[in-house]
């Protein structure tokens, strides 16, 4: 098969009813551009059967290529293994559960083709989900935006396309803790946005849980801000400048009024705010010190229990 000049990669934890139409959907859209295309299924640990849908679809039509790891890993990382083994001259992430619909992938060519090296897909409207997801999301997208230094697009997901040039830097990239779509913006080049509506899941419950969102969360912050840590120096120099003020008014108090503050309650208090902003702080230094620790192990990202041989041009230090 001549090498594909597209590559759409869909991570799959347990999505065994979306994998049928997601191949077809997918399949006829790409037929569509008339050039060689492929499809990585990366299965990320799924225990529904999706593995063996997996790998009969692989046999039957050679330009779907399977990865399976050998555990849950993650959606990021998953989709970190996709970019590893892609070909494409450009590379699309699409969610397997049809919420990014593929026919989008036209409108992202159709930048690619004018220029752009990373084409993100805005989400205009969210369908299906509940408020609480719409919610949480929208601000979380907004408090990135604010305290971190790279300007990750609001309300993008990691439906996108990427460029080679892009995939070869974010190749370099190994972090263990990944939010790709800040890893993606921090790479540069010319970046534009497409609109589209985000659609309910084809079937399926979603596989992002709350636990899960927050790690993201927690990864986004942590990977693109100090933030975090500069917080405990402000609040530090806000209680210092408060209690420097409070010593002249409680000695005049006293000086004038011959009553000291009341005692007890008022001590109790500030003991345990500033205890509870201290054990907060430490955590916040717990947090980053976890990542370098991860960093410092230097795992390997995922583990490979089936796949293609990686692209021979590729980097391999994994
Ligand atoms: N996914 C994955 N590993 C995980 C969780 C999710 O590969 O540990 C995949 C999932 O199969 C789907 C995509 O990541 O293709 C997005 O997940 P989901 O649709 O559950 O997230 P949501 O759209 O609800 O945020
Ligand atoms: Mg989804």
């Amino acid at each position: 098969m001549t090498s594909p000049k597209f590559t759409v990669i869909a991570p799959i934890f347990n999505e065994l009813e979306n994998i049928p139409e997601l191949y077809h959907r997918v399949k006829d859209v790409m037929d569509r551009t008339g050039e060689p295309w492929e499809l990585i299924l990366v299965d990320d640990g799924s225990t529904d059967g999706s593995t063996e849908l997996i790998r009969k679809l692989a046999e039957n039509n050679p330009r779907v290529r399977p990865i399976i790891f050998a555990r849950n890993f993650g959606h990021q990382i998953a989709v970190t293994a996709g970019i590893d083994y892609s070909q494409g001259d450009a590379v699309i992430i699409i969610d397997a559960d049809l919420q990014d619909p593929p026919e989008v992938i036209l409108d992202l060519i159709a930048k690619w083709d004018e220029g752009y090296e990373v084409v993100f897909a805005v989400r205009e409207e969210r369908e299906g989900e509940t408020w609480f997801k719409r919610t949480t999301a929208a601000l979380f997208y907004r408090l990135i935006y604010r305290i971190t230094d790279v300007k990750i697009p609001l309300d993008t997901g990691d439906f996108r396309l990427i460029d080679r040039k892009v995939v070869h830097v974010m190749q370099q990239m190994r972090e263990k803790h990944r939010f790709l779509r800040g890893m993606s913006a921090w790479v540069g080049f010319r970046q534009v946005g497409v609109t589209y509506k985000r659609q309910p899941r084809y079937a399926g419950e979603t596989k992002y849980p709350f636990k899960k969102m927050f790690k993201l969360a927690l990864n986004a912050i942590t990977g693109f801000s100090y933030f975090p840590l500069q917080l405990a120096t402000y609040i530090g120099f806000i209680t210092a400048g408060l209690s420097v003020v409070a010593i002249p008014v409680v000695a005049i108090l006293r000086l004038i009024t011959g009553t000291a503050l009341l005692g007890q309650a008022t001590t109790l208090i500030v003991v345990l705010f500033l205890g509870g902003v201290q054990l907060i702080s430490l955590g916040i230094i717990g947090e980053y010190i976890g990542r370098i620790y991860d960093e410092a192990k230097n795992r390997p990202l995922y583990i490979v229990a089936e796949g293609p041989e990686m692209p021979a041009n590729e980097n391999k230090s994994l």
